[in-house]
């Protein structure tokens, strides 16, 4: 478990939270990789494509010996089984699993940019990050800095507490 990864869940279609409980004890199943700590939970209006439901969001942090690309095959493994359908860009999806960040690095793969280039305009990913990584900055800015900045957070509500003491952590 030599690195460490962030990585946002997102679902809006069925049972939202089932799917991101899931994808929690899917991610805990995933080989050389732990759970280390889980935001809570965020009830958060579309943003892109508007005309679909509402989405749940949260942020995991992981101990990983997989590298970068092979954390997201194991991701990508992931979103097929809870089959996630890609007709729309930003539409309505049963899980998505993006990196955020893995250790320190920047990535620029075709099939994997690190940091997430759209992270640090998305409230819904930032205020859970914050949950779980209190301390990231960028440059002279704070979590809380940027997420003062962001235009869409007051789309975000916190939907449940999660305790990381217990389940699906360690
Ligand atoms: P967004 O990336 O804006 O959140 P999205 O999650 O809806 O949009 P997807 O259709 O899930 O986009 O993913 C499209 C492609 O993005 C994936 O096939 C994957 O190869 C690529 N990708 C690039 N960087 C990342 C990353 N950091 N995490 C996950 N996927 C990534
Ligand atoms: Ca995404
Ligand atoms: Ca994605």
């Amino acid at each position: 478990m030599a690195h460490k990864a962030y990585i946002a869940l997102g679902s809006n279609l069925g049972d939202r939270e089932g799917h991101l409980t899931g994808a929690l004890q899917y991610i805990s199943g995933i080989t050389g990789t732990r759970i280390l700590s889980i935001s809570n939970i965020y009830e958060t209006d579309p943003v892109g494509y508007t005309e679909q439901g509402k989405f749940l969001n949260m942020v995991v942090l992981v101990g990983t010996s997989l590298s970068p690309l092979r954390l997201l095959d194991e991701l990508q493994k992931m979103e097929q089984e809870f089959k996630r359908s890609r007709e729309i860009r930003w539409g309505p999806r049963t899980l998505d699993a993006d990196i955020l960040l893995y250790d320190d690095i920047k990535l620029d793969d075709p099939r994997l940019v690190i940091p997430h280039p759209r992270m640090l305009e998305r409230a819904f990913v930032l205020i859970p990050l914050k949950d779980v990584n209190p301390g990231f900055m960028v440059g002279e800015k704070t979590l809380e800095d940027m997420i003062q900045e962001c235009c869409d957070k007051d789309g975000v509500k916190l939907y449940k507490k999660m305790d990381n003491g217990v389940g699906f952590c360690g």
